[in-house]
């Protein structure tokens, strides 16, 4: 590899040109038909996502914003509840709470995993809130609102702790939708069922995104809902189509949120190579760990517990002067991400709900010292051995600096 090339964070050229005839194929196919919306290949695409994520529904809709609101409304979450999940995510996480007229609430992650800490959730359904005598639906303390849902997200492609997380949602009556937005194919060994299951498959509905630099990404906006529950999965598919059983004939009123074909058809060719490429990301994360193991302790490195089968969206170290070191990279064309910056209890957007800094501190503190180093399956040993040695070249003179001022 020549030494002066950029190393992006996300490389998505290599896979397209990889990938270019099968996939000016699709395009060329719905031209011939001028099927571009619904018909077969977004039904043979379903068929295909559905068996990827061992689930028996798939409803193609059109990003991963819409998945989790049609999922949320679809598994019965009414406007003026209250939707439990964390502040360490992507803001279409808690906009889809509100869109559906819920009231979006956070709990703290976990201070390794940056996943929703289920003993936080423990504490936060027996303390703040209260079952309701007459219906014993469980009612949040301070502002008198139904919690009905939980939205654990499975945060840079590693599985969230779901076996605490759906026992307690199972013992408070409340729904679990999965935001698998970065986790297309991990796995996670559930110890009640003594095997393995994907996520997406482990609660009530699931929502995963095909934005482009998604593990699985189409070449557009896309999204999907998993469920086993052909009663939300039907739900869903009137959502996305505006409400409609047949044409112009409306149950409801829906949304404008469905997946297009030639979107659709992209995909099915790419779910082929998905294995394969995320078995590609978990190797280039082995090396990350090889690599940078000699910096322990001055950063962070995932580490994965032994129900996970990560896949490795993200490879996010953390490190104290973390904007110091992305500076770092980004001058030797490297580049790193931080994912998020801003935990979204102390957004702008979400001022009205009332959050000061410290109300969670893990996620806090992520927000501190997150940083993602690139990550694609066609990564090789040499751009993470030049990137290694950026780090460590960051990590000697600030040592050096501190003992020339301490
Ligand atoms: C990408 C993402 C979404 C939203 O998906 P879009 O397809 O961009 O709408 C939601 N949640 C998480 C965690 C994401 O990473």
């Amino acid at each position: 590899m020549n030494p002066n090339r950029r190393i992006p964070l996300v490389d998505l050229v290599a896979q397209h040109q990889e990938l270019e005839g099968e996939l000016v194929s699709v395009f060329k196919t719905a031209l011939q038909t001028a099927g571009f919306i619904g018909g077969p290949m977004v039904e043979e695409f379903e068929r295909d996502f559905a068996q990827f994520s061992e689930t028996s529904h798939c409803v193609g809709v059109g990003s991963g914003t819409d998945a989790l609101r049609f999922a949320l409304q679809a598994t019965g979450v009414a406007p003026g509840e209250m939707v439990v999940t964390v502040s360490n995510t992507f803001i279409a996480t808690a906009e889809a709470i509100s869109q559906v007229g819920a009231h979006p609430d956070f709990v703290d992650v976990d201070p390794l995993s940056c996943n929703m800490d289920p003993g936080g959730l423990e504490k936060y359904l027996q303390n703040q809130c209260i079952p309701e005598r007459a219906s014993g639906k469980l009612i949040h303390r301070r502002t008198g609102r139904r919690v009905t849902a939980v939205v654990p997200v499975h945060l840079y492609g590693q599985p969230a702790e779901m076996d605490p997380i759906l026992e307690l949602a199972d013992q408070y009556n409340l729904v679990v939708v999965e935001d698998a937005c970065q986790a297309h194919g991990a796995g996670y060994f559930s110890g009640s069922e003594s095997r393995w299951r994907k996520v997406g498959s482990l609660g009530r509905a699931a929502a995963f995104s095909f934005y482009p630099g998604k593990n699985l990404g189409a070449c557009g906006e896309a999204g999907a809902v998993t469920t086993n529950d052909a009663d939300v999965a039907q739900r869903v598919r009137i959502l996305r189509d505006h409400g409609q059983t047949r044409k112009y004939h409306h149950k409801t009123e829906g949304y404008n949120g469905r997946l297009d074909a030639i979107q659709a058809g992209i995909l099915r060719i790419k779910l082929k190579r998905l294995p394969a490429w995320n078995a590609q990301r978990r190797e280039v994360a082995r090396r990350y760990q090889e690599l940078l193991a000699p910096l322990l302790p001055s950063i962070g490195l995932p580490s994965e517990p032994e129900w996970a089968h990560g896949v490795y969206h993200l490879y996010v170290i953390r490190v104290q002067n973390r904007d110091a070191l992305q500076a770092h990279l980004a001058e030797a064309g490297i580049g790193a991400g931080i994912h998020y910056p801003v935990p979204l209890h102390l957004q702008e957007a979400y001022r009205h709900l009332g959050f000061q800094k410290g109300d969670f501190p893990a996620a806090e503190r992520s927000a501190d010292e997150v940083l993602s180093l690139p990550t694609y399956p066609e990564l090789d040993i040499e751009q993470q051995r030049l990137i290694l040695r950026r780090i460590r070249d960051f990590l000697c003179r600030r040592e050096f600096a501190e003992e020339m001022t301490g």
